[in-house]
């Protein structure tokens, strides 16, 4: 939030004297002039606090939650905001991921625009294709086996065919990759499910994500997607998205009857009708203190690079990133 200089406001009613305390950790240390906003509505102060470099020492090493609590963030600004909110960003409602991510995910929201490609997060993909000439690409054919010679890539096997490689990017999932390479599984996480509701109403205006307060939700936030993109939905009716990290054990339709349940707990108005429900399983790999560290769990190969959101962090970017640097190493490795 960037509002006339200042880049983060705080609302904490419970916890008046935080404003004394040192939110920097919170924060990224090399911004030095990152103005932070402290407001603690039980006094009707607002203290503007300049930013303290911070070494971040030991950060990684902590989790989330533990980094909020030792920084002073009050229990109830926890369940309000920063559960809701990082829990849903991170898919982990527990914060057991690195404390790292904190600081990592602050500054990106903090600095960079949000932005939801208009024709759906397929248009990524089909936007990559395009750049390729038709013959590179072939669909709905998984690989079903990889040949290995000590540490190199013979071949591998598509629909019955084996082809023989020069040099192969592995970019699956850690789990399909692990399974390919007989690998031990890396440790999975619960499924994430996602439950799209078209509303003949408008829930709210304005882009904005709804984050209800509390651990025990089944709903860990949603949004009206048709505020942001309106190609989201015909006209006349509304997409609104809802995130669920645990189910309870409920079957989809309960579960998306009890999601609405609770969206209608923040608006009453709202008439919601299911169009899809989607399960992710392992969505993404976990992230615990220390995970940048623990990531070399594939072996490594002479003419094979492993990529994926596991070898960076989990998301679109880190996905890309590691991409990136896998075929630079293989160029770099055939041509240098
Ligand atoms: C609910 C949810 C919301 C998210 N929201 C965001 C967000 O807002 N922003 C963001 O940046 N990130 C978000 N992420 C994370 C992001 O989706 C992932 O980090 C990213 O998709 C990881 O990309 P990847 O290529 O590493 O792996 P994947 O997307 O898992 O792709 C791996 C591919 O390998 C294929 N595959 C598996 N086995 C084989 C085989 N044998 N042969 C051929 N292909 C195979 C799979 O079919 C799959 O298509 C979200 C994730 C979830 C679950």
């Amino acid at each position: 939030m960037v509002i006339h200089g200042v880049n983060v406001i705080i609302v904490d009613h419970d916890t008046p004297d935080l404003k004394e305390k040192d939110l920097t950790p919170l924060l990224w240390p090399d911004a030095s002039d990152l103005r932070v906003i402290y407001v603690t509505l039980s006094g009707d102060k607002m203290t503007v606090h300049e930013r303290h470099q911070v070494t971040g020492a030991g950060e990684a090493a902590q989790s989330l939650r533990a980094a909020l609590q030792t920084a002073g963030i009050s229990p109830a600004a926890i369940e309000r905001f920063f559960r809701p909110f990082f829990g849903g960003v991170l898919l982990d409602n527990a914060l057991e991921s690195s404390a790292a991510l904190l600081r990592f995910y602050t500054r990106r929201f903090v600095f960079g625009r949000a932005f939801v490609p208009s024709r759906g997060m397929r248009a990524f993909a089909a936007y990559l294709a395009a750049q390729l000439p038709q013959c590179c690409l072939h669909l709905n054919c998984p690989v079903e086996s990889i040949e290995c010679d000590s540490n190199r890539v013979r071949a591998v096997v598509v629909g019955g065919r084996r082809v023989e490689v020069e040099s192969v990017i592995l970019a699956m999932d850690a789990w399909s990759s692990s399974r390919l390479l007989n690998l031990p599984l890396p440790p999975s996480r619960p499924p994430v499910w996602t439950v799209f509701f078209s509303a003949r109403e408008s829930l709210y205006r304005g882009r904005l994500i709804v984050l209800p307060a509390g651990r025990r939700r089944l709903v860990r936030h949603f949004v009206q997607m048709t505020n942001i993109a309106r190609e989201y939905a015909p006209s006349g009716s509304h997409l609104v998205v809802a995130t669920v990290l645990d189910p309870r054990d409920l079957h989809p339709p309960s579960m998306a009857k009890a999601a609405e349940a609770e969206i209608r707990e923040v608006f009453p108005h709202a008439q919601l009708e299911v169009v899809d429900i989607l399960r992710v399983p392992n969505p993404v790999a976990p992230q615990l203190p220390g995970f940048m560290k623990n990531q070399a769990f594939f072996p490594q190969f002479a003419n094979m690079q492993i990529a994926g959101d596991f070898q960076s962090w989990g998301s679109t970017e880190g996905a890309v990133l590691s991409g990136l640097h896998a075929a630079q190493t293989i160029l770099n490795s055939r041509f240098l």
